[in-house]
């Protein structure tokens, strides 16, 4: 019986788990001309870029720190502390002028893709995190921050961005900003529910990023893990079923958080 079973092994091994061995080992011997360092190198592993492409790294470059966008390593570090590759830093929004045209037109995308509108003036500023008051402890990475005063009565809209994006991010935080200025008009019972509120405004980025085709920025709400973001993310999305505009948004909002009673209870 053992010597058959040896034998039976034996075979196996011939057959089946050495042609497995050898291709592993073609596979790590195998070079390529490593995306970071651009030499021909072993690749060590493959890594996504900006457009979502896997582009090979080497073993060096592999170890390198990562931009906070992508899978590359990091080259270049903003004026905002965030990593960045060659690739992300190539196209980021720095200044007021360009942030402003830029915000701009997300919010007019946000009003023709999805009938989400404002129509009051908003502020738009730029600037590091410290000048902005936006947080980042490992737990949240704020980016953006919207910002509504009331000054002598009247209401004022700021919404504040950290310079130095890359432009697909910084019109992805945009969009989520955007959220939280038509919430605060729409639906303000809401907005002092942390999950429901970010997570709404974490979707309506998600559904702007997919409106223009934008893959990674939609992997980048998709991986968030903490409860508020990522979590909200996915509640908020798994309520909203077929609504594909704002005001539909809406009614599943009202039909889940009604305005009355809202004082019961979280
Ligand atoms: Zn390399
Ligand atoms: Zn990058
Ligand atoms: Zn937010």
């Amino acid at each position: 019986m053992l010597k058959r079973l040896v034998i039976f092994f034996f075979i196996a091994a011939v057959l089946g788990i050495f042609p497995v061995l050898l291709s592993a080992q073609e596979k790590a011997s195998s070079t390529a001309k490593c995306a970071h360092c651009r030499k021909e190198k072993f690749v060590s592993v493959q890594a996504k870029n900006a457009t979502g492409k896997l582009v090979p790294l080497c073993y060096e470059c592999a170890m390198l720190p990562r931009c906070d966008y992508c899978q590359l390593p990091s080259e270049v570090k903003t004026d905002g502390g965030d990593q960045l590759c060659r690739d992300c830093a190539k196209d980021c929004i720095k200044d007021k002028t360009e942030a402003e045209k830029v915000m701009k037109d997300v919010r007019q995308v946000l009003n023709t893709k999805f009938k989400m509108t404002t129509k009051h003036k908003i502020i738009y500023e730029i600037g590091n995190r410290k000048d902005l008051n936006l947080e980042a402890d490992g737990e949240h990475n704020e980016l953006g921050w919207f910002d509504p005063k009331t000054i002598r009565n009247k209401p004022q809209y700021t919404i504040r961005i950290l310079t130095g994006l890359p432009r697909d991010v910084f019109r992805s935080v945009g969009a989520h900003e955007l959220a939280h200025d038509w919430m605060s008009e729409e639906l303000p019972h809401l907005m002092d529910k942390p999950e429901i509120r970010e997570g709404f405004a974490e979707f309506v980025a998600w559904s702007f990023s997919k409106a223009e085709g934008n893959k990674r920025m939609m992997e980048y709400t998709e991986r968030r893990t903490d409860d508020v973001y990522g979590g909200g993310f996915r509640k908020v999305s798994a309520m909203m079923g077929d609504a594909k505009t704002a005001p539909e948004w809406k009614a599943v909002l009202l039909k889940e958080f009604p305005l009355k009673g809202r004082k019961s209870g979280k």
